[in-house]
């Protein structure tokens, strides 16, 4: 059981990460697992950053290849095997059809060999290999596109993951191999030995408390909040290294009939239609941002952009502003690295040891974090001239001891439907939670009522909320329902689930009502749930 525990960090660590996004908790568990005493701080809820804000993708890229990115393509296509070996419950294989329109510059033979050369990149780890698809087969496979407007197109394959959930298994497996996380704790100022950073203030924001990690080195892993971080621990700060780039999605009644869809846009821009539970998930744009990474949002100019790409794609019927359920709105953390747009800036990563002995990540894509942990993980070894190579290949994540899911599945899933009630149920717990699912089922079953669901439009169960703010963190009613879960994403926000949450909270957790009212008023700010909000 993982239990957040804010006087621990007052102590002597290893290494210190600052920031509990994907790049922050991949490190912390590479770091624990060689052995590393490890304290990572994150100030709002692990992965409430990029990494809860992404196109929810684990893949190669296909668009990079335009750009000429064949070694980050690559990279990341081997990322994409190993992540379905080790955490197969949250990143599973989805087939993608590309329609062709016929306004598209990449058509026919040209589009074939891109395709081809994803699959070779793949190699033997490919997950499938590209089908190409006359207008009719094209048609056939999605009824509803606008037929006028399609020439041909092709099936490719990638991955689909859950975001929050893969960044929390790596928090939870960290701390399974002795690190110290913490939640809703940020880094405030620096304790300097001369130029060199030894020690970090960090402010528990959720009780004001605060405490001093010592360390032998410390990663500034905050993605687009890394200037800021430098502006407190450089002698002379660095002139700003990030071009952040805003990336927003939409939740919207689903659209396509089970596939997911990568289309091209008016000004030559791709697109992802992405089934997403009973929604569709679209996205993503991508603009310059310069104002304060906390204050991220959705834009109605964001919003309608995508609306009318997808009328574009699917006139009738038209999707309308009404239909958003949620929003979600990112920074993508590049690397200030030309005077390129943002969408030809690279993905590639970069670390950098400042003047103060910190060192900083900034960059990558999510697919490749493992590799970025490791590289920074061999750093720091090398800095505290420790032997020891990373095992995250290894051993499989929190709750990624499956094997493959269809196998797993089919050995668990009639005891799990004893236990709940109802297949939708069941299913849903053994994908969200893997080889943990054993221990949520008896979480549920100790709770009131624990094996009913919050809500109609939710497959999560009641006991769900008991077991997220008792196992895995959760501290406010946001990061439950916004990260251990979507359900504020949803189409009603969460509403409906609202009471039955608010009854585990307070009768069984014993938690403050007025606290947990307040926060829920949050909520809904926050998942952009404009058509529904909360009353
Ligand atoms: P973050 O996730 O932002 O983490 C940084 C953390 O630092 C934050 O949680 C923040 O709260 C914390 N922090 C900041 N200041 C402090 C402080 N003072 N003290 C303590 N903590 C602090 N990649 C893919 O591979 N596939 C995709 O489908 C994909 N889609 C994307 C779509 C969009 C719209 C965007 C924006 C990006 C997408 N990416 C995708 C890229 C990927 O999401 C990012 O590269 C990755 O999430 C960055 O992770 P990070 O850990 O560097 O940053």
């Amino acid at each position: 059981m993982a239990t957040r525990d804010f006087s621990r960090l007052n102590g002597s660590f290893d290494l210190c990460i600052i920031g509990g996004g994907i790049n922050g908790a991949g490190l912390a568990r590479d770091a624990a697992m060689r052995g590393l005493s490890v304290a990572l701080v994150e100030k709002g809820d692990f992965a409430s950053g990029t990494s809860s804000q992404s196109s929810k993708l684990i893949h190669g890229g296909i668009r990079y290849l335009q750009n000429g990115d064949f070694k980050l393509v690559f990279e990341a296509l081997h990322e994409r095997w190993m992540l379905t070996k080790l955490a197969p419950h949250l990143v599973r294989p989805l087939q993608f059809l590309l329609p062709v329109l016929k306004s598209d510059p990449v058509q026919g033979l040209m589009l074939k060999a891109g395709l081809t050369l994803y699959d070779t990149l793949a190699g033997f780890h490919n997950i499938h290999g590209h089908r190409m698809l006359s207008r009719s087969q094209v048609l056939e496979a999605e009824p509803t596109l606008d037929t006028s407007q399609i020439s041909s197109g092709a099936y490719y394959y990638d991955c689909q993951m859950n975001d929050s959930r893969l960044c929390l298994e790596n928090v939870l497996s960290s701390m399974e191999h002795g690190a110290v996380c913490v939640n809703h704790a940020a880094v405030t100022e620096f304790v300097k030995a001369g130029p060199q950073l030894v020690g970090a203030v960090v402010q528990d924001r959720l009780s004001g408390a605060t405490a001093t990690v010592h360390f032998k080195v410390a990663v500034n892993a905050t993605g687009p909040w890394s200037d800021q971080i430098l502006r407190l621990s450089e002698p002379t700060p660095p002139k700003p290294r990030l071009r952040p780039s805003k990336g927003i999605h939409v939740v919207v009644p689903r659209r396509t009939s089970g596939e997911a869809m990568l289309v091209r846009t008016r000004d030559q821009r791709v697109i992802f239609v992405l089934p997403w539970g009973r929604y569709s998930l679209v996205g993503t744009t991508e603009t310059e941002y310069r104002d304060d990474p906390d204050k991220v949002s959705a834009s109605e100019d964001d919003v309608m952009y995508l609306l009318e790409e997808l009328r574009r794609l699917f006139p009738s019927p038209a999707v309308d502003r009404k239909d958003v359920f949620g929003t979600f709105a990112g920074l993508r953390p590049l690397v200030d690295s030309s005077s390129l747009p943002a969408g030809k800036l690279s993905r590639e990563h970069s670390i950098i040891t400042e003047t103060s002995g910190l060192l900083t990540v900034i960059g990558g894509k999510y697919t490749t974090y493992r590799v970025v942990a490791r590289e920074l993980a061999d750093r720091v070894m090398e800095r505290l001239h420790k032997p020891g190579a990373s095992l995250t290949h290894t051993v499989p994540l929190y709750g990624g001891d499956t094997g493959p899911m269809p196998a797993f599945l089919a050995r668990h899933l009639a005891r799990a439907v004893s236990v709940t009630g109802l297949e939708s149920t069941a299913e849903h717990v053994l994908r969200a939670y893997g080889s943990r699912a054993d221990d949520v089922l008896r979480c549920c079953q100790e709770v009131p009522r624990g094996t009913e669901r919050l809500c109609l439009h939710t497959d999560t169960m009641r006991g769900e909320v008991a077991y997220a703010f008792t196992t895995e963190m959760a501290q406010t009613v946001e990061d439950f329902m916004l990260r251990r879960t979507w359900i504020g994403y949803g189409e009603c926000g969460g509403r409906d689930a609202w009471p039955a949450v608010r009854e585990v909270l307070v009768d069984h957790l014993g938690r403050d009502a007025d606290a947990m009212d307040a926060q829920w008023l949050d909520v809904n700010k926050r998942s952009g749930n404009v058509s529904n909000p909360a009353t």
